[in-house]
């Protein structure tokens, strides 16, 4: 990673500072606990950029750990998607990969442990009843009636729910905290229940399996991560995390910090929302470009550094906040602006004939591939009689402000000569077809001797030689800032988030575009071949980003 990326502050890193100047801790481990039951968004980035980012920055370590205790939820693609989605933001996880899943047996001995000291009951109250007992958030709950059961008929009762004798939902495990607690996860929380379901890494071995709120906490124990880092929701949840790591026999005791997680306007952030999209088929996957996830924005190319970035300017704070689109998109047109080799792409193309160059001729121009970057080198542009431009760069006849091609006028081909249009053919529907110009054979590179200077500069591509293309072209996905706020998300989804252009003509060098590279097309945006689409005989690509941000006149 460039040392460019200066290290942020927060108020994480202070406790950090503290902890490491008191001597509290020598060195700070963290860690990034994913549950495999979707792919990775931009909100994860977050998270990950900042696990990491800590642990880069402090010589610590980070694990990744799958938080895997739901089975029936979770896939061993998620698992997959996962790994790839962290390693390609740029970072490495301590060592192997952890599995919450690999504490089971420890996990099991720390529940025995606390059922023996008194701390842990088998309720056999159902789903309904439990829900009664627990009371509200205005009404103290009351104590469930097996919560004075002995010691040893507890140790049965869970031996014979580990061994299978109960069917599901018959009765849980519970810890004996305070049924009048005025956090409601403190009124004697589940830590087990029954589940007869096969688990992607434990196969069949369970079929009772831990809460999170009693998994995550010693889990973080078992790794002795120093600095377990969480999103807001789980403020309260921080008086079980203590409960739990204070009561059993464990010497590590991590302590849980909170942050704000990351909210994006016009889009979801929740997994499970994010899955209806895909399995109601209204994206075309996890990774269609207009998803929130990084592997999406990775095949829409955005580039790693640039999801950096942006979790850097968003910082860390507590405070609830939704961040504008364009700030994420700065970030990438900011890295594609210095760093994206350009390209000429017609995407409206219409001919353009040069009526006074030599009809067999064709000119290898030589073009820089950056305007100020001189490392980028340059490329070889074939220039012929017959191109295409771009429909909207000209018309018949146009205002001083319109600063392409009309007839009569001047303008500069990019990289190549300054033309005159003369005239133009139409269909029957009055559409432009095919416009006719001259060139001044003199131009290349210079301005005319006549003094006269062209208005505009519009790019091209030479009809003979230009490759087939598909262009994407995305949009939000969502018509509103805050889709999660509406009822149904249905309602709000805007039906141009996606419009695929089938003909356009880009430049013959494109054809050696690697997927997920961008260029920037000259004139219209960022784009790069996608990474799934590669069909023999047409490129496909996909639009990052457009030149300027158009986020911000939106919802003015
Ligand atoms: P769900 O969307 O189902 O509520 P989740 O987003 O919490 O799940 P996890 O797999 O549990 O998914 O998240 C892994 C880590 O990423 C957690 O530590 C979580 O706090 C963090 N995280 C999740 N969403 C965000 C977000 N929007 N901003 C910052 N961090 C997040
Ligand atoms: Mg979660």
């Amino acid at each position: 990673m460039s040392d460019t990326e200066n290290r942020p502050t927060n108020f994480i890193r202070q406790i950090i500072d503290a902890d490491l100047a008191s001597g509290k801790h020598e060195s700070i481990q963290t860690r990034f606990p994913p549950e495999p039951n979707g792919y990775l968004h931009i909100g994860h980035a977050k998270s990950i950029c900042l696990n990491f980012g800590l642990a880069q920055d402090y010589n610590g370590l980070c694990n990744l750990r799958f938080d895997d205790t739901n089975p029936e939820k979770e896939d061993i693609n998620y698992v997959n998607s996962i790994q790839k989605d962290v390693k390609w933001l740029g970072f490495e996880w301590a060592g192997d990969i952890h599995y919450s899943s690999d504490y089971f047996d420890q996990l099991h001995g720390f529940a025995v442990e606390l059922i023996e000291k008194g701390l842990a009951y088998v309720c056999f109250l159902n789903g309904e009843e439990t829900r009664e007992y627990r009371g509200t958030l205005n009404k103290p709950g009351k104590n469930s009636p097996y919560r004075d059961t002995t010691v040893e008929e507890n140790l049965t009762h869970f031996a014979k729910m580990k061994n299978g004798d109960y069917p599901e939902g018959k009765c849980s495990l519970r810890a004996k905290i305070d049924m009048t607690s005025s956090f409601m996860c403190l009124r004697d929380p589940i830590i087990y229940r029954i589940k007869f379901a096969e688990h992607h890494q434990t196969g069949d071995k369970w079929c009772i399996y831990p809460m999170y709120d009693f998994t995550h906490c010693l889990s973080d124990a078992i790794e002795g991560i120093t600095h377990s880092v969480c999103t807001l929701e789980f403020q309260d949840n921080r008086r079980l995390y203590d409960w739990v790591i204070d009561n059993v026999s464990i010497e590590t005791k991590p302590h849980q910090y909170e942050f704000s997680r990351l909210n994006l306007e016009y889009t979801l952030m929740s997994k499970r929302k994010l899955l209806n999209l895909v399995e109601e088929n209204l994206v075309n996957g996890w990774d269609d470009p207009r998803m929130p996830t990084i592997s999406a924005f990775r095949r829409r190319g955005y580039t790693p550094a640039s999801l950096r970035e942006f979790s850097k300017r968003i910082g860390v704070t507590k405070m609830e906040n939704t961040i504008e689109m364009g700030v994420l998109e700065a970030c990438i047109r900011e890295d594609l602006n210095d760093n994206a080799p350009r390209a000429m792409a017609v995407l409206d193309p219409i001919k353009l004939v040069i009526e006074n160059y030599p009809q067999d001729q064709t000119e290898q121009l030589t073009v820089k591939n950056h305007p100020s970057d001189e490392e980028q080198g340059t490329r070889i542009v074939p220039f012929s009689r017959e191109l295409y431009i771009e429909a909207e760069d000209f018309r018949e006849e146009a205002n001083k402000k319109y600063k392409r091609l009309v007839i009569d006028k001047a303008v500069r081909l990019r990289g190549a000569y300054v033309v005159t249009a003369t005239r133009c053919d139409k269909d029957t529907d009055g559409k432009v077809t095919t416009v006719y110009c001259n060139y001044n054979s003199e131009t290349l590179g210079k301005n005319p001797t006549d003094g006269t200077k062209p208005k505009g500069v519009i790019h091209w591509v030479s009809a003979a030689d230009a490759l087939d293309a598909e262009v994407r072209l995305y949009d939000r996905l969502f018509t509103v800032p805050n889709p999660a706020a509406e009822e149904d998300f249905h309602t709000v989804m805007n039906p141009e988030s996606l419009i695929v252009i089938e003909n356009a003509k880009v430049e013959p060098s494109l054809v050696d575009a690697k997927p997920e590279a961008a260029f920037q097309f000259e004139r219209q945006g960022y784009f790069c071949l996608d990474n799934k689409d590669l069909r023999e005989g047409k490129l496909v690509f996909n639009r990052t980003v457009g030149l300027r941000d158009t986020w911000a006149k939106i919802g003015k």
